[in-house]
């Protein structure tokens, strides 16, 4: 899909030092992404809203009758929905844009806005809900606020640093950052016949591109080293004619003290 995203920053010594630039075109993508994620939240914020102004025409000492009492929990339930669409699209936004951990805050915020959100698109209709005593729709609220944060959170983030660490180490191995993975699976490997690209549902057709088209395609593959394959990794290795011992050395150089 893209090509290459790795720039080379500094020259000459060992260990080389990379670091991840995206692509104009993977920074139009993410734009794109978070545009989407953007207006889903603002309309699971209005989903919120038009079930507040229900509850608010509500006396806290007469009961809602069932039909009105559904249609809460149905339009809660669209808010929730438009919380995760969002939070998912926002997600794959980060994955072709990571952000730096050198910005610890940002960092944060970055990858973890959609728990902010679920917070925001739900936090104040269960207020709402417990203060005009309608206590199973404030419950059924809290039950969605806390799902869809837990699947809004990142827990995986990508960063740049992560990226670079790993676009280098591949690049040592192998001279170019170019990896292999099919839709289903959750490793990146580096041998277009690797046995278990080849074993993995062999009908499925597989795609190549760099370590970060893998995460952006695949939102299986955890952006970490660990999704490499180890079987790849070991013959990587092997056709170097790096010893275990070496191996473990480089990757340690790679992904070591910082
Ligand atoms: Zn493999």
């Amino acid at each position: 899909m893209t090509t290459k995203k790795v720039t080379k920053v500094s020259g000459g010594g060992t260990p080389q030092t990379l670091t991840f630039v995206p692509t104009a075109e993977a920074k139009a993508q993410a734009g794109k992404f978070r545009k989407y994620a953007i207006i889903l939240w603002v309309l699971a914020v209005v989903a919120q809203i038009c079930a507040m102004a229900i509850l608010f025409k509500k006396d806290p000492e007469i009961d809602l009758n069932t039909g009105t009492r559904v249609w809460l929990i149905v339009i809660l339930l669209i808010d929730l929905i438009l919380l995760v669409a969002g939070s998912f699209f926002w997600k794959k936004a980060n994955r072709l844009v990571p952000a730096s951990k050198k910005e610890a805050v940002k960092f944060f915020l970055q990858n973890q806005l959609g728990v902010v959100v679920a917070a925001i698109a739900f936090a104040p209709v269960v207020i709402l809900a417990f203060i005009k005593k309608e206590y199973l729709v404030g419950a059924i609220a809290a039950l969605f606020m806390v799902g869809g944060g837990l699947l809004s959170a990142d827990f995986s983030p990508p960063s740049i640093e992560e990226y670079s660490k790993q676009s280098a180490y591949v690049q040592e191995l192998m001279g170019v950052d170019q990896v292999f993975w099919t839709k289903s699976g959750t490793k990146f490997h580096l041998y277009e016949d690797c046995q278990y690209l080849k074993s993995s549902r062999t009908t499925e057709i597989f795609e190549g591109g760099t370590i970060v088209d893998a995460y952006a395609n695949n939102p299986k593959i955890k952006p970490e080293i660990s999704s490499l394959c180890s079987a790849c990794e070991r013959r990587g290795a092997k056709d170097k004619g790096w010893s275990d011992n070496y191996l473990q050395q480089v990757k340690d150089r790679a992904f070591g003290v910082e």
